[in-house]
């Protein structure tokens, strides 16, 4: 049954790791300072119910999501933190968002009008934060209506205002976020001036939360940082992290190939020597070699990218997507196909049907249907099954080795 289960591919996902980072963070924050999880794109693709479970055993004070149906998801978990949502809602899922004590974000008048119509409904106070838009360019009001906006949220009767925020769009470009946090702090003194009291202001992504300490306010909001994962230009020397996510296929399929054969679609692999090829069942569906589009950055750049595309059309051998079998990175041969994708092996000694096979992907885009294995202790501890359903391992007879040794 657990063999099942866990098929031939699957993600580990250390929560110990998750639980270590969400420690280290708040213990770089000052004693008053909240922690904000993110736990939004199922928690960065590490499955938000299971992740927001771990942070909040390990410190953190509030929750982070970008849609209501993320935040009903945690609810409908049993998790009663307080959740943030940081996109309004749609006034027809204005009641859900009150209904399951969801913490809103108001950006203007129109959210306010449909919140208060479906609290009046229901009898229920709305918990909101006000949001300000201070050079994102994406979700707020302006710094100079904030004023306004807060004072029509207390008097109305339906609203709890617990908190006033904004967000960073280039959190490491210190002249531009200075001006941001200038608007944001404007806002806040209107705000005050009115003698209005906001116990949590918050602006600080996990860039800013490491480069800003005198800007953290009451709470910082963290998610890249809880993921081992570093904002660019950051290292193990700012802050140590642990890496909890790993992608992991099996060698389902091997034969060796004599010179000459073409491997996968369109033949743009031919083997130059007898090689053996392996197959792993990971393909674009689930992720694998996409990438996203990027502008290159200046002329430089430009130039390596068309070198590149020039010298793939001429069928020159460029550094590949390669993967690790047995210790060995071993390159990805041909087109990556929908589902399945070949492995040249030739560098592994004594590969065989069965073996574990460790591969880079992106993590939120890796696919939802690849069964979540989490580790505590580095032993199993629970698994999404493909029905979706998140089970205690009870039964895990695989003859694999999990997460040993990292
Ligand atoms: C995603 C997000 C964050 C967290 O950003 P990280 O850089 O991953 O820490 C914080 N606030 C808002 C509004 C977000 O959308």
């Amino acid at each position: 049954m657990s063999k099942l289960l866990l098929g031939s591919r699957w993600i580990e996902i250390d929560l110990d790791a998750i639980a270590s980072n969400t420690r280290i963070i708040k213990s770089m924050l000052p004693a008053q300072v909240k922690l904000m999880a993110v736990v939004k794109a199922d928690a960065y693709g590490h499955g938000a119910v299971e992740v927001a479970r771990t942070v909040l055993e390990a410190g953190a004070d509030y929750l982070g999501v970008t849609t209501l149906d993320e935040g009903i998801e945690l609810r409908n978990s049993g998790i009663d933190a307080p959740v943030l949502v940081f996109a309004p809602v749609v006034a027809e899922e204005a009641e859900l968002l009150v209904r399951y004590k969801l913490t809103a974000t108001v950006a203007g008048r129109g959210d306010l009008a449909s919140l208060s119509d479906a609290a009046a409904r229901l009898g229920e106070k709305v918990t909101v934060h006000l949001k300000v838009e201070t050079g994102m360019g994406r979700i707020g009001c302006f710094p100079e209506q904030a004023g306004e906006l807060a004072k029509e949220i207390v008097s109305s009767g339906y609203f709890d205002l617990e908190g006033v925020y904004t967000h960073l769009s280039a959190a490491a470009d210190p002249g531009y976020t200075a001006k941001q946090l200038d608007r944001f702090e404007t806002a806040l003194e209107d705000i005050a001036l009115l003698g209005i009291k906001i116990p949590v202001r918050h602006a600080c992504n996990s860039t800013a939360t490491l480069l800003y300490h005198d800007k953290h306010f009451d709470m910082v909001r963290v998610g890249t940082l809880l993921y081992g994962q570093y904002p660019a230009g950051m290292s193990k020397e700012v802050i140590k992290l642990e890496d909890p996510w790993k992608l992991k296929a099996r060698v389902i399929h091997l034969q060796e190939l004599p010179r000459g054969s073409s491997v996968g679609y369109s033949r743009t692999f031919i083997t130059k020597r007898p090689t053996p090829i392996a197959v792993i069942p990971l393909g674009y569906v689930d992720g694998l070699g996409l990438e996203p589009a990027a502008k290159p950055a200046g002329l430089l750049d430009l130039a390596k990218v068309l070198a590149k595309v020039v010298l793939n059309y001429i069928g020159y051998p460029l550094e590949r997507f390669t993967v690790e079998v047995r210790g060995i990175k071993v390159p990805v041969v041909g087109k990556i196909g929908m589902q399945l994708s070949m492995l040249d092996v030739s560098r592994v000694v004594g590969v065989s049907v069965g073996d574990e096979v460790t591969v880079p992907a992106r993590r939120t885009t890796a696919g939802r249907r690849i069964p979540r294995l989490y580790l505590r202790a580095h032993r199993p501890y629970k698994i999404t099954s493909l029905a979706g359903a998140t089970e205690p391992v009870n039964e895990l007879d695989t003859g694999f080795s999990f997460g040993t040794g990292t």
